[in-house]
Formats: C-alpha cells, sequence, structure tokens
C-alpha cells in the first residue's frame, strides 16, 4: 500500500502556507476494529481522529507530550463521539452509538447539532486549555475550521477523508493548510482554487501515499516538504492502565464498593481500547481499607 501511517509537515506559497497532513488509514482501521465501528461510525471517528493529531502538531509549544482531545456532543445517533491525538503521533477514541440504525447516514447528519470541546494539555500537569463551540452539523472539518478561527485565531483549510470498503477501511487521512498572516490575496485565491478542484481527499488517498496527496491537492502552488526527520509515525494506541482503570471504582461509595464485594469482584472494560481489567473481592478490599485510613 503507501507505507506506514505517518503525519508529514511542509511549506507552500513561498512561506505564505503552513502544510501539516496525516495518512491515517491502518490508524482508522485498527479503531474500526477494537470498536465494532458501523462505516458512518469509522468515517465520523476517523475524520475526527485525523483531525486530533493534525491540530496536536499544529498547535505544538514544543511540547512533547501535547494532547488534543476533540469531543463532539450533538443530537445525531452516533451520540458523543471522542477523538485524542497526541505530539507524538498517538491516537485513540470513542463513539458512544458505534452502529446507527441508519446505515445510510453521512457523517453530519450521524453527529447532529450540538457542541464541539476542544482541549489541549500536556499530561501529568499543566491546567489543560478547554475551549467550546457549538456545531451546525456541517461537517468536523468545518467545525475544526471554526474552532482554529475563533479559538487560536489562526485561518486554515481543513480537508479530511475517509474510505470505507466492504472489508474494512480503504484509505484516511486528511491535510490542513494553515495560513499565515502575511499571505498575499493572490496566494489565498490560488489556493482556495486548487482546493476547490481537488477530488475529492479519500479517494486520491486510496490511490496516492499521503506525500503525493498533497502534491495532487496543491499542484502548481509552489510546495516544499520538511525532510523526513519530521515525519512523525501515527498509530492507533491507548495509554490505559490498571492503575487508571481502578481510579473511578476509588469514587464510589463504601457501600457500592462492598456490593461488589459482594458480587466477587468487577471488570472494568476501557471505553477507547475495549481491554478488560478485573478487580478481585481481594483487590477491591484493599480499597475499603483505603478509605477508612
Ligand atoms: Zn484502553
Amino acid at each position: 500500500m503507501h507505507g506506514p501511517d505517518r503525519l508529514i509537515q511542509g511549506m507552500a506559497g513561498g512561506g505564505d502556507f503552513r502544510i501539516i497532513a496525516a495518512q491515517t488509514t491502518e490508524t482508522v482501521e485498527t479503531a474500526r476494529e477494537l470498536l465494532d465501528l458501523a462505516p458512518v461510525a469509522a468515517d465520523a471517528l476517523g475524520r475526527a481522529l485525523t483531525g486530533s493529531l493534525i491540530l496536536a502538531r499544529l498547535l505544538d509549544k514544543a511540547l512533547k507530550n501535547q494532547y488534543v482531545t476533540l469531543r463532539f456532543e450533538g443530537d445525531g445517533p452516533l451520540g458523543v463521539v471522542i477523538a485524542e491525538g497526541t505530539v507524538a503521533g498517538h491516537a485513540r477514541g470513542y463513539v458512544a452509538n458505534p452502529v446507527p440504525t441508519d446505515a445510510a447516514l453521512d457523517v453530519p447528519h450521524a453527529l447532529g447539532r450540538g457542541r464541539l470541546t476542544v482541549v489541549r494539555g500536556v499530561p501529568p500537569e499543566g491546567r489543560p486549555y478547554t475551549s467550546q463551540l457549538l456545531t451546525t452539523g456541517t461537517g468536523i472539518a468545518q467545525d475544526i475550521t471554526r474552532y482554529l478561527h475563533r479559538s487560536e485565531q489562526i485561518t486554515s483549510a481543513v480537508l479530511l477523508g475517509v474510505l470505507n470498503r466492504r472489508d474494512g477501511v480503504a484509505a484516511a487521512g486528511g491535510i490542513v493548510i494553515q495560513v499565515f498572516p502575511h499571505a498575499t490575496e493572490e496566494s489565498i485565491s490560488a489556493i482556495e482554487q486548487r482546493i476547490k478542484e481537488a477530488p475529492p481527499l479519500s479517494t486520491l488517498l486510496e490511490k496516492l501515499p499521503i506525500e503525493d496527496v498533497v502534491a495532487t491537492v496543491l499542484h502548481d502552488v509552489e510546495y516544499k516538504q520538511i525532510d523526513a526527520g519530521h515525519t512523525v509515525p501515527v498509530s492507533y494506541s491507548c495509554s490505559c492502565s490498571r492503575e487508571r482503570a481502578l481510579a473511578p471504582i476509588t469514587l464510589f461509595g463504601e457501600a457500592e464498593i462492598l456490593e461488589m464485594i459482594g458480587e466477587g469482584g468487577t471488570e472494568v472494560v476501557c471505553q477507547f481500547c475495549g481491554r478488560k481489567y478485573a478487580f478481585t473481592s481481594e483487590d477491591l478490599l484493599a480499597l475499603t481499607a483505603k478509605h477508612d485510613a
């Protein structure tokens, strides 16, 4: 195929534009398998995952661990959709209702209208930076464009695409074009024209590696990729652990924990990757001991 998933960066239009692009086919296919996503859910989450990975890089302030979380809460049948991407190229996500009954919906209708919350931060310390906007049901790329404009004062064009085939995700990826304040009207209208004329991103991504997809979209606009040393490998990767799975249980009251003990223990399933963590009665007894302390 087109090589492993990766994020690339470049400059275009003689320094008027910064380009960040990602090929995320395997990442989105992994999400589809782990979370049992119907095609429209894979499409929505795939766009959101790609967007979160690119945003984590775009908004990078030399913070190695920075993450960006996109949380869509719309009135569509998918319900809450969460995508989290890091500067290091790790992504994970969640869809509340991964198999909506109406299989023919497109992403804007499957998400519906509601709210997008964008959180970026650096674990474990550092207060996360949160902003919210109302979504108008026009699509994830448009929502991200509006977020960048309103909350980050960044003018951009955002292109995202996922191609589903019968046996899974055949292509996924995205391009964000950041317009620098010194860009001329002329170069902006030239690049707008390229975007308008470009074939759908998902079909390009199926045919070409991401480097060639970017070159095809921009065709006669001067473009230079930043050297491959800045290319970031991208993958679906969950940071859950037994310790973190236990954390929510510690918030329960003693009566609830005693009930779990009576049932012989409990199991916590990670919503991002499906990994299961089992806690025995003894594990839970240790928790109540801590409660008492
Ligand atoms: Zn997990």
